[in-house]
């Protein structure tokens, strides 16, 4: 399997290759130059366990690791997760949720995240390199990227994130990993503040060079594939095509749910549920893709505006035409806004925004109906999916991103009384932190960098 930019360049990347490439050098994203046809497995893999069909699905698209090297990773990837179908369905009357949230920040993030840090490890071990992860966070990244990498010897991370602005246990799932290798960056600012400073990081190449920074950002094609596995695994449990809808932010979960589809699993429709922060659901629906104002809301790791990996879409949106989604990328650059000639087809996806209102009622009606708390983001996916569901379609999954014990605030908002603990949350409670404050100063961070490295 070879690879290469959304916008053309980087032809024949190997995956390994690939893994600590973040942006192509035109600005685009890494995409696999031919995709796969997973038909003829699939009634094999219907026997598969989670880690089996993972094992099955990622080698696929991997030619440059050894296999069994490759199914270790995996094993060991997912040997943390709390729940031994790493990703089960739990059936709430006329729809089934896919929970994503058994890793170890109880985040879908981790899915991806556990095996990305295993992969950065092996690609790095083989080139003898080092690496310095820089990254920003406003909530659940930041941990699950800690978690991913904690304890390796080649790779440092440093994670900033807005002092006072992240909620406490978020904090604490950071500050309290013992790992020497961990950085909690507390930066006097705001998470706009932190990504700035991150940008500036990265555009001063010879800091970038002298340093080895790189990122964990969604743009990683591996970070795509891992989540391409859970979809397939749903879809197998099924004797009919499924349908799912996905509470999207960056559109890298959903993303995966499309891949899954083109290789062959048996998925009918995908369905995009935003928050308030609609930009997806409008271009769904119109075809224009405009940049509007950030809202806060009961979701926070949902609240963007620019999705990364809406390119990817975009690609197969325009046959692979690099030419025109180059344009249309650099029209979006320019003037915040461009458009299609038409709404894109619905038989790609289909969209719908959830307010915060709907968000709630959502988590009280599904608490009520089934005794079962669904935190914000997942809600927003419940919602969403049985707005634009039809029962003659076959069955709904709803994907749920996090456990509602990340989320007390929202979920004291929707059912006062009710407090959701997890064991993992519990345990950080009596745990001693690290963590340094920082001015919102480039300086000051390379400072810090310097000396951790040295
Ligand atoms: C990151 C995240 C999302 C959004 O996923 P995207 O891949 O960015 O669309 C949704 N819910 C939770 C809990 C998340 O952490």
């Amino acid at each position: 399997m070879k690879y290469c930019s959304t916008r053309g360049s980087n032809r024949n990347t190997r995956f390994v290759d690939g893994l600590l490439m973040g942006l192509a050098e035109d600005g685009g994203l890494l995409i696999p130059q031919q995709l796969p046809d997973v038909t003829q497995h699939l009634p094999a893999w219907r026997e598969l366990s989670f880690v089996e069909l993972a094992q099955a699905v990622i080698q696929l698209f991997v030619d440059d690791i050894d296999t069994n090297e490759l199914d270790a990773l995996i094993e060991e990837a997912y040997a943390g997760f709390d729940h031994a179908d790493v990703a089960p369905l739990v059936e709430l009357g006329n729809l089934h949720v896919l929970e994503l949230f058994h890793g170890p920040t109880l985040a879908f993030k981790d899915v991806a995240l556990q095996l990305l840090g295993r992969l950065f490890e092996l690609a790095l071990s083989r080139r003898g390199q080092r690496l310095n992860i820089l990254g920003a966070t406003s909530g659940d990244t930041g941990s699950a990227a800690i978690a991913g990498v904690r304890g390796q010897s080649n790779v440092n991370i440093f994670i900033m994130y807005p002092q006072g602005k992240v909620s406490r246990l978020q904090e604490m799932q950071m500050t309290t990993v013992p790992d020497s290798n961990v950085h909690c960056l507390s930066i006097a600012g705001s998470f706009d503040d932190c990504q700035s400073l991150m940008k500036s990081a990265f555009a001063d190449l010879p800091l970038k060079q002298e340093l080895q920074l790189g990122a964990v950002n969604s743009v990683n094609w591996a970070r795509v594939l891992a989540q391409v596995v859970y979809y397939g695994y749903a879809s197998l449990k099924f004797s009919q095509p499924v349908s799912f809808c996905v509470p999207t932010g960056n559109f890298g979960n959903i993303f995966a749910g499309y891949l899954a589809r083109r290789i062959g699993f048996p998925i009918a429709r995908l369905m995009v549920a935003t928050n308030e922060n609609d930009i997806l659901a409008r271009f769904f629906q119109s075809g224009e893709y405009a940049r509007g104002d950030v809202h806060f809301t009961l979701s926070p790791a949902m609240d963007i505006q620019v999705a990364s990996n809406f390119e990817r879409y975009l690609y197969f949106h325009f046959d692979g035409d690099s030419q025109r989604l180059s344009e249309f990328m650099r029209t979006f650059q320019e003037q915040g806004r461009a458009a299609l000639d038409g709404p894109p087809p619905s038989t790609d996806f289909s969209s719908t925004t959830v307010n915060t209102e709907q968000t709630l009622a959502a988590v009280q009606n599904t608490y009520t109906a089934h005794n079962y708390i669904l935190d914000p983001h997942s809600a927003v996916g419940v919602a969403g999916g049985l707005r634009l569901h039809d029962a003659a379609e076959g069955p709904l999954i709803c994907v749920a991103t996090a456990h509602p014990a990340k989320f007390p605030d929202a979920i004291a908002r929707a059912l006062p009384g009710v407090h959701p603990t997890h064991p993992r949350l519990e345990a950080l409670k009596d745990l001693p932190e690290r963590k340094t404050e920082l001015l919102a100063d480039l300086e000051a961070i390379k400072g810090y960098l310097r000396e951790a490295v040295a």
